[in-house]
């Protein structure tokens, strides 16, 4: 391995700050720069609309790495900067000042950036969006002021603010346009209990529904109108209504592109020298034997091991089941596997739902595509195992919480 190459990190957060960190631990030598966009070092995102919103988790632990610590293992952090062009041929990226770095090899982590809205008003004062440490700043400032928010759109981020805000006394409406909160990646079995545990903190759910304007009074949100002339009236409004990922400089670069820059699975691109992780990576996964874009942190926390890997001229190859956490009110809950929506033909349920205390499977043709244990811990390696699982289950054992998890797993994974 040659301590003479560069290689160049475009996006500074999870992915990218990790895949620094595994290039290291890797035994690369040679230079390594870390291009951000943002003005912090390199932070996670889950923390921002939980305890962080809520004012219980200190800032200092969201980052991922400590400042000197880049120093520390020779990593060139160029923060505040945003790169506007990649040229292959060249093999440079270019920032917005002209300023150039040559690479050997390029890593994209520019992950994700959040869905606005086009409706009138949607860029009035008082409509926020929730992607960025500033972004979070913003809203746990808010928070306290606050008598009535409006959420828009029903999936994690949305859910996970409406409990953050009634939790701080705010009367909270949820918009979405399906008739219930995360049903395309849920189903609506599970959806249900989600749609269960707002209601009975107070959300005010407006299901199947659709969103005229964002209403403003003097320049700033003052409430919604909804398709059938509804109108709620607010103090802010939070729009989170999913993300697209940041693949403009590969697309304009002539990288395949499609739902974020495609990969296979060493995470390399369609060039050779490039690779991408994280929320903007469409990579071949070898367990499914197709393309995944996971939007989560252990994605983020995780590919960048294998990409490090590749990177360094090794085989090696992403095949980690997705996994995915939340927190809401006293809800806790881990869900690992993959189903695409309806993809499944059965839910079985262990556990007590009411309680919300269980472990939810989704199967198809009696195998395990995925699982989720709600206020129920340490059992993700077993749901793993029955996942990688080549037999079929028996459904009624499944749920038969005195048959243990691992008596049913026939295969290791
Ligand atoms: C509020 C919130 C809560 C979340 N909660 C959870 C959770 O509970 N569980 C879970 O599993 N996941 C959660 N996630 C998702 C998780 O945070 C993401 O999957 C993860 O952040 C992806 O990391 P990444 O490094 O790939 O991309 P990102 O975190 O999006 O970082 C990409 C970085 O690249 C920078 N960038 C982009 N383009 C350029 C450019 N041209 N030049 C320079 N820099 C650039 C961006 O500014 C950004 O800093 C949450 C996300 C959010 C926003």
């Amino acid at each position: 391995m040659s301590s003479s190459e560069t290689f160049v990190i475009v996006g500074a957060s999870l992915a990218g700050a990790k895949a620094a960190q595994a290039l290291r631990d890797q035994g690369f030598a040679g230079r390594i720069v870390l291009i951000g966009a943002e003005q912090h070092l390199p932070y996670e995102r889950p923390p921002l609309s939980k305890g962080y919103l809520a004012g219980s988790a200190e800032r200092e632990k969201v980052f991922v790495h400590p400042e000197s610590w880049y120093a520390e293992h020779d990593i060139e952090l160029c923060l505040n900067q945003s790169v506007s062009r990649l040229d292959r041929d060249a093999r440079v990226v270019e920032l917005a000042d002209g300023t150039q770095f040559g690479y050997d090899k390029l890593l994209l982590s520019t992950g994700a950036s959040p869905r606005a809205l086009s409706v009138p008003g949607a860029d009035a004062e008082g409509v926020h969006l929730l992607r960025t440490l500033d972004d979070s700043d913003t809203l746990r400032a808010l928070l306290p002021t606050l008598s009535r928010l409006v959420v828009i759109g029903a999936g994690w981020i949305g859910l996970e603010v409406a409990a953050a805000a009634r939790e701080a006394g705010v009367e909270v409406t949820v918009v979405e346009s399906a008739e219930l909160p995360l049903l395309r990646v849920l189903g609506p079995e599970v959806a249900r209990v989600f749609a269960d545990l707002h209601v009975q903190h107070g959300v005010d759910f407006r299901f199947n529904a659709s969103l005229t304007e964002i209403r403003t009074s003097a320049g700033r949100a003052s409430g919604v109108t909804l398709g059938d002339g509804t109108v709620i009236e607010a103090d802010a409004v939070l729009v989170a209504v999913g993300v697209t990922p940041n693949s403009q400089l590969a697309e304009a670069a002539g990288l395949s592109v499609d739902n974020g820059i495609l990969l296979d699975s060493s995470l390399c691109s369609s060039d050779w020298r490039i690779f991408a992780a994280g929320d903007v990576a469409n990579a071949m996964n070898a367990l499914y034997n197709k393309h995944i874009r996971v939007e989560h942190w252990a994605n983020a926390l995780n590919q960048p091991t294998t990409v490090a890997a590749s990177m360094l001229g090794q085989r090696a190859h992403y095949d980690q089941l997705p996994y995915f956490f939340t927190d809401q009110y006293d809800l806790g809950m881990e869900y690992v596997g993959h189903v695409d929506p309806g993809g499944y033909d059965q839910v079985v349920f262990r556990g007590d739902v009411a309680a919300r205390e269980f472990i939810a499977f989704w199967l198809k043709d009696n195998r395990v595509l995925a699982g989720m244990n709600v206020n129920v811990w340490d059992v993700t390696d077993d749901i793993k195992r029955l996942i990688r699982s080549e037999t079929g289950i028996d459904a009624g054992r499944l749920a038969d919480t005195g048959t243990p998890l691992s008596e049913l797993v026939t295969v290791a994974g």
